[in-house]
């Protein structure tokens, strides 16, 4: 048997059998077995619906100085904003009456924003908006942090593991930061009940095959119901400003495998994909994407959490941002619809 027939009928492989998988990336059979069983496992889950996520993008200060990040604390470029609890409400309202179902709050690790101030705004839009869910993406907390924001609603948690690699992610990151605790922190959000979102960047600088059959093995250990990936994206103000974008192509053929690894998945074509391709989110849906992250933050902010250079989306209203992704969306041939979203069990 070979390993595509070995993936195909069992949706589980070892570290080494990725790797194999992966080598056959540019064989357009391949792609193309792996992109058809992708796709009919979608619909069987998911039908032709396409979830939408209204992100608001509420802090761009941060701890943090992740080598790849333009919000990274290093930059001292950067036009630091935070928005109020009143300011966040507004945007929920505008999200809520153009059909949004989840509310994204992604922000930098920004000290600023404590426990009780992140159970404030939490608990203000469960409050107003009870038939919503409220996803968190604010980064590494400890247990307790996690279990109030869960007991005041939160439903979700994004938190990209960004490499399973020791070895890479100490590359990426200042020794401060550590994968075993960003590891973790994903646990954590498990057992307390979190719907968990992890996932990695495409072609950050010193990532080979070997880190991506690394990282799909981690997955499905982890068995997340949220996987976010994107192409790295440079950004002029950082250590990696002159380095190449990661490949639409690699990204689109990982896609495919993470739909067939985990069928029930919630799979955004992200906005990375969109910025370095035209039309990178209708090929994303086209590989087994099922999820679309439109921007519901203040048009006066959104230039400023620019975390990698060309971000698209940064100048249109929310009405227009989701005029534009239902279009889209139907020219993929799904339907965008007005629903939480949840993942099927
Ligand atoms: N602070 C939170 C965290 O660490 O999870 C959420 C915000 S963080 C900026 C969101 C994601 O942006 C990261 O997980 C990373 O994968 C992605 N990102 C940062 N810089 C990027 C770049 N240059 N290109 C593509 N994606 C990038």
């Amino acid at each position: 048997m070979t390993i595509l027939d070995k993936f195909l009928e069992t949706h589980i492989l070892s570290t080494e059998e990725y790797l194999e998988l992966l080598s056959l990336r540019e064989n357009p059979e391949t792609v193309k077995r792996l992109q058809d069983e992708a796709v009919r496992l979608r619909k069987q889950y998911y039908g032709d619906k396409v979830f939408t996520r209204g992100l608001i993008e509420f802090t761009n200060y941060c701890k943090n100085n992740c080598y790849y990040c333009g919000i990274r604390k290093g930059n001292h470029h950067a036009d630091r904003y935070r928005l109020t609890c009143d300011e966040i409400m507004e945007c929920c309202r505008s999200g809520y009456a153009l059909g949004y179902r989840t509310f994204v709050l992604q922000g930098g690790e920004d000290p600023y924003y404590t426990d009780e101030r992140i159970v404030e705004i939490v608990r203000s839009i469960k409050q107003e908006f009870p038939d919503c869910a409220v996803t968190l993406s604010i980064g590494e907390k400890s247990y307790e942090s996690y279990q109030r924001f869960r007991e005041a609603g939160a439903d979700r948690y994004l938190l990209r593991h960004e490499t399973a690699d020791e070895e890479l992610y100490r590359s990426l990151h200042p020794a401060e930061m550590k994968l075993s605790n960003r590891k973790q922190c994903l646990y954590h959000l498990k057992e307390l009940g979190y719907q968990v979102g992890a996932g990695f960047m495409v072609g950050p600088p010193g990532q080979t095959m070997q880190h991506l059959a690394e990282d799909l093995y981690f997955l499905q250990e982890l068995k997340p119901q949220m996987v976010g990936i994107g192409p790295f994206i440079p950004h002029h103000d950082t250590t990696y400003a002159n380095e190449p974008a990661g490949s639409v192509e690699l990204t689109l053929f990982l896609l495919s495998i993470l739909r067939i690894m985990l069928p029930r998945v919630l799979l955004p074509a992200t906005t990375a994909l969109g910025t370095l391709d035209p039309l990178g989110r209708e090929k994303g849906l086209a590989v087994g994407a099922n999820v679309v992250m439109p921007n519901l933050s203040p048009v006066k902010n959104r230039k400023k959490y620019e975390l990698y250079d060309n971000k698209i989306c940064t100048g249109e209203e929310a009405a227009e941002c989701r005029g534009c992704l239902s279009r889209r969306v139907e020219r993929a041939g799904y339907r965008l619809v007005e629903e939480r979203g949840d993942a099927v069990s």
